[in-house]
This record gives structure tokens, C-alpha cells and sequence, in this order.
């Protein structure tokens, strides 16, 4: 029964320039997401608001779903857009459309009239109460509650009479393409797809890094990445998936060093590679899925450790969240299923039984030393011989 979605944003406290930046955007993310849908739609924007138009047939569920995914988007309000033809017309329409969306009439309301249009000839008040008093008459089963109301009908006197009656929660935030790009390094787990998901609600872009060690991963570990750098794609927008050939490194890291320090003086190569195809990406930082203390890996001394080698900002918007609290987002975003699958990580490979806890900077400094002859070549050849893949959600 909707031709028409009224969309809302906030964050517009942005003003002037800025505040037609983050319209634009928002209006071609909008665009991005409809493209997967069936159906022919117009996005629109007037006196300050968002509109989506059908323009054919349509599922509803996969508008919503679709448009629930765009940052910037705060609520989704399907529509009935009025041409005005007097106030009785208008009460007719309201009657009838209240009788469609509510087949059971025993709830409470209140009409919430708003003129943007100064030449109404009744001001929101009188809207409000004779609006009010034609609904009661044609449904004596509903009551008026004007704190806590079931059902809150707007209306909207425009240049045409928008009413509606459900806001569907979008989920924020801002639109991807706002604020600029960063690279993600993505792995298997639960932790790097949320990081992504967040930074990217920001209004961020995403390119990622996946390092994999072949033949001790395996193709599906690889697959596993890819289904997971799609879903943060349904958010994000198209991520380019740089995958990373780590096995030599790794190998010549377990030669030459000791084995506790193996896991961080690898974290460090993998951040080096990561800010190479960031800068030759234009990105603008990094971001990992790193929590303070998760694992020995991710103590204060360890993330120091791993941050020494970057010359970009890394970004972990995870740094301060428990596990749960990951797990929850990883859920809501649908990734889950997807992350707890079991496929090695080639982190865990040659894991150590003992790794530091505390690494020292010049003790890792001087085993780096014994990478010299090699790691330069090693290094070259991973860049050389990546692959990318153009990932769309
Ligand atoms: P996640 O759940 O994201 O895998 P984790 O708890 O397993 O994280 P670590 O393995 O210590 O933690 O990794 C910390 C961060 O380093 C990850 O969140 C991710 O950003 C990055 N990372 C780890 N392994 C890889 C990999 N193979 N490829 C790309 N990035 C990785
Ligand atoms: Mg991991």
C-alpha cells in the first residue's frame, strides 16, 4: 500500500555546506543499496527530507532490509503522500489508511500535526483535535493517549500531506563516503568484520588486508574471509580484498627468531603490509579488531609493540568492548555464524606455548635483526604477488 518512504537522519546538526555533503551521500548509499532490490525507485530530496519512491512493484521487507543497512539513516517511515483537497478529504484519507495498516482498532493514539506549509489555513492544534475527533467517531473502539499513545499518526502538511505512522530504526550513524577510506586487516575471526562495521558507521570506507599462509590455510579459510568482508560490504559499500601470500614471512620469522616473540614480530610485518596497500589505496589509517588484554597478543606493552612500525593512525574501535559485547554487534550484523566457523588462522599455526606477554622494544628490535639478509625480498614478493578481489555486499 506504500509508494512512498520518508527517510529520517540526524547527525544534521551539520550545518551549511557540510549538511548538503552528508544529503548528497546519504542519497547515493541509498541509491547504492536499492540497486539490489527488485523494483525501479527514485531517491529524492526535498525541503530538507529524504524520499524513496516506488516506482513499480516492490517487496516492502526487502526495501527495509535494504534500507536498514544504510549509515546515516536513523528511521524509515513508510508514507502516504496526500495532494491537499481540503481538510475532509484529508480525514477520509486518514480513516481509510488507519483501517488498512490497523485491522484490530482497540488502541490508543494521538495525532501529531506539524504545518511546514504556513498557508494551511488550521494550525497544528486544530489538525490535532478535529483530526483526533473524526478518528473516534469512525473507530469509537480506540481512545486518545496523549503521553504514552500504541499508535502516533503524523501528519505532515507539505506541498504534499505526508502521513504516517511507523518509524522502522535505521542504524545510524553516518554515510559511508563522508569520511573518507581506511584499511581493514580482516581476518577469520569475530573481531576484525565488527571492526570494520564500525569504523565504516562512521561514515568510512573500507579496503582490507587478509593474510593467509598457504598451504597451512586452507582455500575455505580464504572463502571464509571473502563471505565475511561481503557482509561488512552490505554495510560498507564495495571493499577491495587484498590477500596477502604471508606463508614465507612467517617461515623465516620461525626460523630466525625465538618462537614466544614469533606471534607479535609477525603482527608487526602484517601491519607494514597493511599500510603499504593502504597508502597505495589512499587510505587514510588502519583498523584492527585488537581489545585490550583479549589475548597475549593484545596487552598494552604487545599492541605498543605492534603500533611502533605504523606511520598511519590505527584505528581500534574495539579497544575497550568484552567479548560479549563484540559477540553481540558480530550477531546483529549477521556475521557470526559465518565467524565462529572453524578454520585455521595462520596466526595459530606456528603459535608459540609461551609467547611475551610484556615484549620488550629493543629486545624485538634486535631479533628483527636477524630478518635482515631476507625479510626485504620476502616482503617485496608478498606485495608482488597479491591478489584482489572486488568484493560488492
Ligand atoms: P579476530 O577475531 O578479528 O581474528 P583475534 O581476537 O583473533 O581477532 P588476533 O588474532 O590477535 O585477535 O588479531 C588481532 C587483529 O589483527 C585482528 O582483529 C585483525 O584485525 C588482525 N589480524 C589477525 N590475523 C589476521 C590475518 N590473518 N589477516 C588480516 N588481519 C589479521
Ligand atoms: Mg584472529
Amino acid at each position: 500500500m506504500y509508494k512512498s518512504f520518508l527517510i529520517k537522519y540526524a547527525e544534521i546538526a551539520i550545518k551549511g555546506k557540510n549538511r548538503y555533503l552528508f544529503e548528497d551521500a546519504l542519497v547515493s548509499q541509498i541509491n547504492l543499496s536499492l540497486k539490489k532490490v527488485d523494483g525501479e525507485f527514485l531517491v529524492r530530496k526535498e525541503q530538507g527530507r529524504i524520499y524513496v519512491d516506488a516506482l513499480s512493484d516492490y517487496d516492502f521487507d526487502e526495501v527495509v532490509d535494504a534500507l536498514t543497512k544504510v549509515f546515516g539513516i536513523v528511521g524509515i517511515c513508510p508514507v502516504v503522500l496526500l495532494e491537499d483537497e481540503g481538510f475532509d478529504k484529508l480525514a477520509e484519507e486518514v480513516i481509510s489508511y488507519i483501517d488498512k495498516v490497523y485491522p484490530d482498532k482497540n488502541f490508543s493514539f494521538k495525532v501529531n500535526a506539524r504545518r511546514a506549509r504556513k498557508n494551511y489555513p488550521m494550525e497544528s492544534m486544530e489538525i490535532n483535535a478535529a483530526m483526533g475527533e473524526r478518528i473516534l467517531k469512525a473507530y469509537p473502539q480506540t481512545h486518545v493517549d496523549v503521553h504514552k499513545p500504541d499508535v502516533m499518526i503524523n501528519i505532515e502538511i507539505r506541498n504534499k500531506i505526508n502521513v504516517y505512522s511507523t518509524v522502522i530504526p535505521g542504524p545510524g550513524g553516518m554515510p559511508v563516503g563522508t569520511n573518507g577510506k581506511a584499511m581493514l586487516l580482516l581476518s577469520g575471526g569475530i573481531d576484525s568484520p565488527v571492526a570494520g562495521y564500525m569504523i565504516a558507521k562512521r561514515g568510512v570506507a573500507i579496503d582490507a588486508t587478509y593474510f593467509h599462509a598457504p598451504p597451512y590455510t586452507s582455500e575455505r579459510a580464504k572463502q571464509k574471509v571473502v563471505d565475511l568482508a561481503k557482509i561488512v560490504a552490505r554495510y560498507s559499500g564495495p571493499i577491495n580484498l587484498h590477500v596477502v601470500n604471508f606463508t614465507d614471512i612467517q617461515l623465516y620469522i620461525y626460523e630466525q627468531c625465538p618462537h614466544e616473540e614469533l606471534t607479535i614480530i609477525m603482527r608487526r610485518y602484517m601491519m607494514k603490509l597493511a599500510e603499504h596497500f593502504a597508502k597505495e589505496q589512499k587510505c587514510l589509517g588502519l583498523i584492527t579488531g585488537e581489545s585490550i588484554g583479549q589475548v597475549a597478543s593484545q596487552t598494552m606493552q604487545s599492541l605498543a609493540a605492534t603500533n611502533e612500525v605504523c606511520t598511519m593512525p590505527v584505528y581500534r574501535p574495539l579497544i575497550g568492548f568484552d567479548k560479549q559485547e563484540i559477540v553481540t554487534i558480530s550477531e546483529k550484523i549477521d556475521a557470526y555464524e559465518t565467524s565462529i566457523l572453524p578454520f585455521e588462522d595462520c596466526c595459530t599455526i606456528f603459535v608459540a606455548k609461551h609467547p611475551v606477554t610484556k615484549p620488550n622494544l629493543n629486545v624485538i628490535h634486535n631479533d628483527e635483526k636477524k630478518l635482515a639478509e631476507k625479510i626485504d625480498q620476502l616482503m617485496q614478493e608478498a606485495i608482488n604477488s597479491v591478489e584482489v578481489i572486488h568484493i560488492e555486499g
